[in-house]
């Protein structure tokens, strides 16, 4: 991937890039192509991830551009980019800290949906304190061998690839002897597990790896480094997580997720805005689906529903203008070309609302459609189980991408200079810490 004539952020106007990204999808959008020759298409011309630098297929946008080029694909009705961790999580991480040759080498098969990833991150005694960590990496000549159990893997069992922390030197202290590695998922010693939720489906998994494999040229960010680089993909997936834009469909990228070589138009559904057909994420355009269909079942007028309904509009509102300061403030500040996550304490807050959010969706719904609520899929005819889902869903939110107490200790000492929790020095070897 060259850098050459890449137009980049610099000063691009919005109304400059909507209209760039409206001609791309009237010239290219064609519902029946499959879906791995749009998702080709749109990598080329580095809709894919805009986020990214140039040097890493994107356009080096802020989070406000990304996010109208996301809204602009929804608007058209196209399908939009790979869905899941790798493009999410993986690819900025790759192209903040890997090297020249890792960055052509992973991401373009991520933007074009080649490759699903998953995360191999928490463990059962390593969530919240993931530094505890105790999958370890054991050198042999030019590979690493891997011993270790991961739980909670969303997606492990459609990933080819896993973002995997593993612990290199146990001799150091425990954030520091810890590596990221980009680790093969198919292959002799790795078992993925489904775990079945309250949902009925199974989104995570446990993942047992004994004694797999995978090369010193997949570490990325440098030997013992991975607490850093780990810490950039926890950003981003804290910042995606907490923004509520408009965003089009996805398909599950990879192999195993079977979209590739389907029509790219079998994955669109129609908007809710368009037709009362199908629910968008939560967000604005949630919000107006619940009043319409409070409307429809006997009105708005109560005090109470009218006063909670308001008070969740004020969250998303301001949820979003937070978002947009934090972003225009990290735009003064960042450096040209990797993007402004990295804002303060804002992915955590934004987090934060999300979590609440999706609480009073599920509670506010729950009151409109009232025992219906309990009803799922086809046997609800009003939201086709939607108001069930949202519920049913509703505490995933407040626990990945770390907990909502986890937000607010690092806001608390981040950001507000609380003191930290007390515990071992923190240069203690791992190796001498306590183990459950
Ligand atoms: C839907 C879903 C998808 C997920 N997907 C992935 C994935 O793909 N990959 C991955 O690696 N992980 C994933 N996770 C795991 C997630 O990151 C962890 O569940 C999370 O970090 C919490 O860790 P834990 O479950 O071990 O809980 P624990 O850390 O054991 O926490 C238990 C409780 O104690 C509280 N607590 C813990 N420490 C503190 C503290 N210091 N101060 C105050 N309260 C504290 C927590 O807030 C929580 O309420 C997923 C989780 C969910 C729910």
């Amino acid at each position: 991937m060259t850098d050459t004539a890449t137009p980049t952020a610099a000063d691009i106007d919005s109304a400059t890039l909507r209209a760039e990204v409206e001609a791309f999808c009237d010239d290219n959008w064609d519902p029946d192509l499959p879906v791995e020759q749009w998702w080709r298409l749109l990598a080329e011309a580095r809709y894919s991830h805009p986020m990214l630098p140039p040097s890493a297929g994107g356009l080096g946008y802020g989070q406000s551009q990304a996010a109208l080029v996301s809204l602009v694909l929804a608007e058209r009705g196209v399908l939009g980019p790979p869905g899941g961790l790798g493009r999410m999580l993986a690819a900025p991480t790759i192209a903040a800290h890997g090297t020249p040759e890792q960055i052509e080498r992973l991401i373009p098969e991520i933007l074009e949906g080649r490759v699903g990833w998953c995360q191999l991150f928490s463990e059962p005694n390593a969530g919240s304190d993931l530094a505890s960590l105790q999958c370890r990496a054991e050198r042999d000549g030019d590979e690493w061998v891997i011993t270790g159990q991961k739980v909670w893997t969303s997606g492990g069992q459609v990933a080819d690839k896993g973002m995997l922390l593993a612990r290199t030197d146990p001799d150091l202290p425990k954030h520091a002897g810890i590596s990221w590695f980009a680790f093969d998922m198919d292959q002799p010693g790795v078992e993925v597990r489904p775990l079945t939720e309250m949902t009925g489906r199974a989104l995570f998994n446990e993942v047992f790896i004994d004694e797999a494999r995978v090369a010193d040229s997949a570490l990325i960010g440098g030997l013992n480094n991975g607490w850093r680089v780990g810490n950039t993909t926890l950003m981003v997936e804290r910042a995606s997580l907490g923004s509520s834009g408009r965003k089009p469909p996805e398909a599950i990228p990879g192999p195993m997720g079977g979209a590739q070589q389907k029509r790219a138009g079998d994955f669109v559904r129609p908007s809710a805005a368009s037709s009362g057909g199908g629910v968008p994420p939560v967000g604005i355009d949630m919000w107006w689906w619940l009043v319409d269909l409070a409307r429809k079942n006997g009105g708005i007028g109560g005090k109470v529903l009218r006063e909670e309904l308001m008070r969740l509009y004020a969250m998303i509102e301001i949820n979003r203008l937070s978002i947009q300061r934090a972003r225009a403030a990290g735009r003064a500040r960042s450096a040209a070309g990797a993007g402004d996550y990295a804002s303060a304490a804002a992915p955590n807050i934004a987090k934060l609302a999300m979590s609440e959010m999706h609480r009073s969706f599920r509670d506010i719904g729950m009151q409109v459609v009232g025992a219906d609520g309990m009803l799922s899929g086809e046997s609800d005819a009003q939201t086709g189980g939607h108001i069930c889902e949202v519920a049913l869903f509703s505490p995933a939110p407040s626990i990945y991408g770390g907990t909502d107490q986890v937000q607010r200790n690092i806001i608390g000492e981040r950001v507000l200079g609380l003191p930290k929790e007390p515990g071992p020095p923190r240069e203690t070897p791992f190796s001498q810490l306590p183990k459950n």
